[in-house]
């Protein structure tokens, strides 16, 4: 079983995803489990210390974002309130021999290394992967001083926060464990999978025009098929490259 542990100041925008269809099923049969840890619940006070009153406090009494060293337009994530969630997620685990090679932790940043499906096939042998889901200008970097974790990206392109990026990775990791989806073979990389595909019926109509089912996936042909869906997959590449 992997379990997901999610860092993340708005566990409420990742919910509705992981817990509906196959997601859902894979927590259900015990392949996977999600866990949720708030900065805001982890606070400390000016002090540095734990404040005595932490279960009393307002919502902006748990703000955990602050003004930036060096300035800048946007406030910084604490970084004690992230440091104390992963030692609640996985301190103990990481510290004992036997578990610590089963941990990961990610740290979102746009600058971080590509997430690829080679990257989440790796990560399938852990037990627990940590996400850490910035906000605002992100998170102060002395979190990854405090524990070993890797940087990564989901593409070249800045997302209000790290929320998206724990649910493509959560996704992606977890269709590739077997019994997640029907068939083992439903991974892509395990077939030859044509970007396009058709269902029924055989010809639709649409404004006054026929549109119909290229003839080669009537045909019965499977090595004819197969032929086709290669094509179509180099054509996709191809106009890939050339963007
Ligand atoms: N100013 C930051 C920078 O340029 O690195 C970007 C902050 S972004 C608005 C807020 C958070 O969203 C980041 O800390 C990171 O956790 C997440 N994020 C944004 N784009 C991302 C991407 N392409 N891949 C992974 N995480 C991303």
């Amino acid at each position: 079983m992997i379990t997901y542990h999610l860092i993340t100041l708005f566990p409420e925008s990742v919910e509705p995803y992981v817990n509906s269809s196959i997601l859902k099923r894979a927590q259900e049969k015990g392949i996977i489990a999600i866990k949720y840890y708030n900065p805001r619940d982890f606070v400390v006070g000016k002090d540095g210390k734990i404040p005595k009153n932490a279960d009393e406090l307002t919502y902006s009494e748990k703000r955990v974002d602050n003004r930036p060293y060096g300035g800048g337009p946007g406030m910084v994530i604490e970084a004690m309130p992230i440091i104390r969630a992963i030692e609640l997620a996985v301190g103990k685990k990481i510290r004992t021999t036997k578990n610590k090679t089963k941990v990961k932790i990610v740290f979102f940043s746009p600058a971080g290394r590509q997430f690829t499906n080679e990257m989440a096939e790796s990560f399938k042998k852990y037990t627990d992967i940590v996400f850490v889901c910035g906000r605002y200008e992100g998170i102060d970097a002395r979190v990854k001083k405090a524990f070993p974790m890797i940087d990564i990206s989901v593409g070249p392109y800045v997302l209000t926060g790290g929320e998206l990026p724990a649910m493509i990775m959560i996704d992606t990791i977890t269709r590739r464990i077997p019994d997640v989806l029907g068939h083992y073979d439903s991974v892509e990389e395990n077939r030859i999978a044509s970007p396009d595909v058709y269902t029924r019926p055989e010809v639709i109509e649409y404004k006054g025009k026929k549109y119909r089912v290229p003839k080669v996936l009537l045909s019965g042909n499977h090595k004819e098929m197969e032929k086709w869906k290669t094509a179509v997959l180099a054509e996709g590449d191809q106009k890939k490259r050339s963007k």
